[in-house]
């Protein structure tokens, strides 16, 4: 660790960052639009010669993801930082939701609150300072949906253009909100896992463009740190001892880990045992599938699942949330589209969260580790609500009762009243 006080700042335009180092060899190589190592061609991880930082100095930042820009990939002077401001979502004690699965403590950390409602503005927002420092000039990405509403509205803030390919078949809402940022928007005929190939074609002929999750994925994924970051800061400086997160491509998930040993590491908090838990809907389960056979490697799959968000049949970092629930003695789990309905539907009676069919998945795979006894009830646990039910609406649209209009007098009311009984918490 480097001795640096917090007050200088350093001249590097990545921050503290100071490296990308291989996760399967251990190579280095300096900074730059590198996603894979020369020698091994395994994933490249951001390392750091992390500055001294106390609470005090990150609490009086600002209430977004900057202010834990010291641990991230992101340059130190805050002016070539991109405008957007994502983070700093809330953190929401769920006593009811937790009294309905018979849990102590319960929090959801609901990502609807970023700007454009959902966790991917973070992951995003870092791509783009590192991308810009690098020079491209176009912001691109293979998305599942949310990241493409994410790239497209960063982009327009910025004022540079944006290309994004989705799978022709996601949820409406989530085309229509990302088209109406402009940019160029492209359906691609096939399964995310085909987008994702065209987009590395693309990134390796289009050299000045930045694919978020591509050619710049080293920084990209390290914006999924301050999910972790948050948490523990609106714990009160504490991790908490369970939590359960959704996997599509699973950096989410490895890098709240990254964050937590981090925040250890720098005596931010007290270094107490966690155990980590992935979500997965069981039309797309492929880490689950392995967890459960005990292997190390993940076989892909051809995803079919109302959770379009999370549908990515050859996740990226598989490998390693196997690593990370294993090694934290958690698990990883999977639960069909009717449980991932209902779940949504209990949070939102509960809560009064309306989540994405991800959280669906989350949820409904809390339940069920609850059941088979993997999680531990009295524990103080956190899951993500990673984001919104309105880009997800058709998923509960058959389920959710909407009685047709009655004619405009009190009796008509009377006569509703009594043919359509209250609804209760669905439990
Ligand atoms: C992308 C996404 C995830 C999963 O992210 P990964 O880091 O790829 O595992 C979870 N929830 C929602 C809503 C998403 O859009
Ligand atoms: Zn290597």
């Amino acid at each position: 660790m480097s001795s640096s006080a917090s007050a200088t700042i350093p001249a590097s335009r990545f921050g503290y960052a100071t490296r990308l180092s291989c996760r399967e060899c251990g190579q280095t190589c300096e900074l730059g639009a590198h996603h894979a190592c020369a020698e091994c061609f395994g994933p490249l991880e951001v390392g750091y010669d992390y500055p001294s930082l106390t609470r005090e100095s990150i609490e009086s930042g600002p209430p977004s993801i900057w202010r834990y820009a010291s641990l991230l990939p992101v340059p130190a002077d805050v002016a070539s930082r991109p405008n957007t401001e994502p983070g700093f979502t809330r953190l929401v004690r769920a006593d009811r939701l937790a009294s309905a699965l018979g849990m102590r403590a319960l929090w959801v950390k609901d990502e609807r609150g970023n700007p454009t409602h959902s966790f991917k503005d973070r992951v995003v927002a870092v791509a783009l300072a590192a991308a810009l420092e690098m020079g491209h000039k176009v912001l691109a990405c293979p998305s599942t949906g949310n990241l493409a509403n994410a790239v497209a509205a960063a982009a327009a803030r910025a004022g540079i253009r944006s290309v994004v390919l989705i799978p022709a078949n996601l949820e409406p809402q989530k085309i229509i909100a990302t088209a109406v940022y402009g940019g160029t928007m492209v359906l691609v005929d096939g399964t995310y896992d085909d987008v994702n190939r065209l987009a590395s074609q693309l990134a390796d002929d289009r050299e000045d463009w930045a694919f978020v999750n591509v050619n710049v994925r080293p920084y990209y994924a390290e914006g999924s740190k301050t999910i972790g970051f948050e948490i523990a800061e609106q714990l009160g400086w504490r991790l908490p001892q369970q939590i359960v997160v959704p996997v599509a491509s699973g950096a989410q998930l490895v890098k709240i880990d990254k964050a937590f040993r981090e925040l250890a590491a720098l005596g931010l908090v007290d270094a107490a045992p966690y155990r980590v838990f992935g979500a997965q809907a069981s039309g797309c389960a492929p880490v689950a599938a392995a967890f459960r056979a005990g292997h190390d490697v993940v076989q892909p799959v051809r995803p079919d699942t109302i959770a379009k968000s999370l549908a990515i049949g050859n996740p990226a970092d598989g490998p390693y949330v196997l690593d990370v629930t294993r090694r934290s003695g958690g698990a990883v789990a999977d639960v069909s589209d009717d449980e991932i309905v209902s779940a949504i539907e209990l949070l939102a009676t509960t809560e009064g969260i309306f989540g994405e069919t991800a959280v669906g998945v989350t949820l409904a795979t809390t339940r069920k580790l609850l059941d088979s006894g993997q999680l531990d009830p009295d524990a103080e646990t956190v899951i993500i609500n990673s984001g919104d039910g309105l880009k997800t609406l058709d998923a509960v649209a058959g389920s959710v009762p909407t009685a047709g209009p009655i004619r405009p007098t009190l009796q008509a009311f009377i006569d509703f009243e009594s043919s359509v009984p209250p609804r209760k918490a669905v439990a």
